[in-house]
């Protein structure tokens, strides 16, 4: 039976990083995950890389400061995945919280992340405000500005795995888990691999199945203490860019505490209006946006956004996605007072154990998987340093100029939009798919206006895309780039490979 150090169970974010992390320390790895990689919450995020403003009136001063050095650090690391952003962060004289709070919580934001290039927050002149396409100007005392980054979370989330299989893991998509038996040293661990079920043991498990967490727990006894879990979904809807563009993401300030941010998305095509924040109950297998959702996000667009003909409704939303959180404690508290700053635990088994991840950030996944390391030291394990600091993901070696300037020259079969937009996507990869094209002619056909057979080969053969959806959502968004005749060729390429 094959024998592994440390088998990660959950393709997530966090999955990815512990792997990641583990096979560069030289530990024999596997990741299991059950569906496609990033499928549950690390596809449904909000896409930022960021320290979480809001976390500082929650004084989780630590947890900022840590998120806003990996923001520093995403952008050298993933620089194809990781986008600056301007922010503005509008004020009305109805609010909770006045422009000197604000400005206050903006200094000390600038102050945490000082040195990482991205420049100071300020305030917009009178006449920058006037020029603001649709922001309603009633009762508003001021415009802030301040810089984050926004990234594709379901690529940083392959990018980080594929890294881990460049270092030795074994990443596998499409295995479940299915059961765990102790042994005296460890585990002997299940995994259905579409349909067929294999034995492996492993000395150590991290169970990093995100709102799946106590799923995974309950296949065995011998896993960390049952901690209190709170399941809370947030919402995102999509809608299509209106006219004149809006250049700048918005941070709004809603009733009861709540942040709404607008954000525009895929190259200024669409904006995305989000979060919720509700208590997830039933199953987890096919969590959607609830029609209180999308009417509350609606409502939130409308009251900072005048439409010239008549207010967004739900026939404008092109799209929505939902994601659950695993949050850990805090039963007595609303959603979005609960910390978001990650927690482990942990149990022996033996000379091998068993560590649990609640809750955590996409931004500060490459310090919880640090963590994790640390904690199975603790129960045994004989680490090596630490080694992800300023080291680029699968893919991330080109900073984003070179790449740009990369997709300038390339294989004259492909169109220079699809170019940029594969150094946007693969980063320094792009070589493997000029490659792929350069070898076969066939390769440089398109299977979908500006989408060559190479591209689906790679997202095939390179990345495990088994399903459309996983390229036309996950690999990439084409899904809202294509239209159906596009997207049904991609499906048919899929149906047939
Ligand atoms: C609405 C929302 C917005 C957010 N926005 C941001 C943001 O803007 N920036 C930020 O930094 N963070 C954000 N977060 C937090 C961040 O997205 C999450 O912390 C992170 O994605 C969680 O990753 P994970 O790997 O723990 O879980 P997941 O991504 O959920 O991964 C767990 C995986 O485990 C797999 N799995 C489950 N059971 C099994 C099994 N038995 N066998 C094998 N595999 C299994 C699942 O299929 C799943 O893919 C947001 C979260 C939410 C919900």
């Amino acid at each position: 039976m094959e024998t592994f150090d440390l088998l990660v169970v959950g393709g997530g974010i966090h999955g990815a990083a512990v792997a990641r992390d583990a096979a560069g320390r030289g530990f024999k790895v596997m990741l299991a995950e059950k569906g496609d990689y990033a499928c549950a919450t690390s596809s449904a995020s909000s896409k930022l890389i960021h320290g979480g403003l809001r976390y500082l009136e929650h004084l989780e001063i630590h947890l900022v400061r840590e998120s806003l050095a990996e923001r520093a650090e995403l952008l050298k690391a993933a620089p194809h995945l990781v986008t600056p952003a301007k922010f503005l962060l509008p004020i009305y004289a109805w609010q909770e919280r006045g422009a000197w709070l604000v400005r206050s919580g903006l200094a000390l934001y600038d102050l945490l992340s000082f040195g990482d290039g991205l420049g100071a927050s300020g305030r917009l002149s009178a006449n920058e405000v006037a020029g603001l396409p649709r922001l309603r100007q009633d009762n508003l005392s001021a415009v802030l500005h301040y810089n984050d980054c926004q990234t594709d979370d379901a690529r940083l989330t392959l990018s980080v795995a594929l890294d881990a299989r460049a270092r030795g893991a074994d990443i596998l998509n499409r295995r479940a888990v299915t059961a765990i038996a102790p042994l005296d040293n460890g585990y002997g661990v299940e995994i259905d691999e579409r349909g067929t079920k294999r034995r492996v043991e492993t000395r150590f498990i991290v169970n990093a199945a995100g709102p799946f967490v106590a799923e995974v727990d309950a296949l065995t006894d011998a896993c960390p203490a049952p901690q209190e879990l709170r399941l809370v979904r947030g919402s995102h809807i999509v809608l299509p860019m209106p006219d004149p563009p809006e250049k700048f993401a918005y941070t709004l300030q809603d009733e009861g505490e709540r942040i709404v941010f607008v954000m525009p998305w895929l190259d200024g095509r669409y904006l995305i209006v989000g979060t919720t924040d509700v208590p997830h109950e039933g199953s987890l297998a096919d969590v959607q946006c609830s029609s209180e959702e999308k009417s509350y996000l609606i409502h939130a667009y409308n009251r900072y956004f005048r439409s010239p003909d008549r207010p967004i409704t739900e026939r404008n939303v092109v799209f929505t996605w939902s994601g659950v959180r695993a949050l850990h404690g805090g039963a007595e508290l609303r959603p979005s007072r609960i910390s978001r700053s990650p927690s482990l635990a942990s149990c022996a088994q033996g000379s091998g154990g068993f560590v649990t991840v609640y809750g955590g950030k996409l931004t500060t996944h490459r310090l919880l998987a640090e963590d994790v390391l640390t904690m199975l030291e603790t129960l045994g394990l004989e680490v090596r340093s630490p080694w992800t600091k300023n080291v680029p993901v699968y893919g991330g070696a080109l900073d984003r100029q070179a790449l740009l300037a990369r997709a300038e020259p390339g294989p004259a079969t492909v169109p220079p939009e699809t170019r940029r937009r594969w150094a946007l996507t693969y980063g320094d990869q792009i070589e493997a798919l000029y490659a792929r094209v350069g070898a076969d002619p066939a390769a440089a056909k398109d299977i979908a206006a500006g989408v060559p057979a190479a591209e689906l080969e790679h997202a095939a053969e390179i990345e495990d895309a088994v399903t459309a959806e996983d390229f036309l959502l996950r690999r990439t968004k084409l899904q809202l780039l294509l239209d159906e005749a596009g997207q049904d060729a991609v499906r048919e390429w899929f149906a047939m490979a």
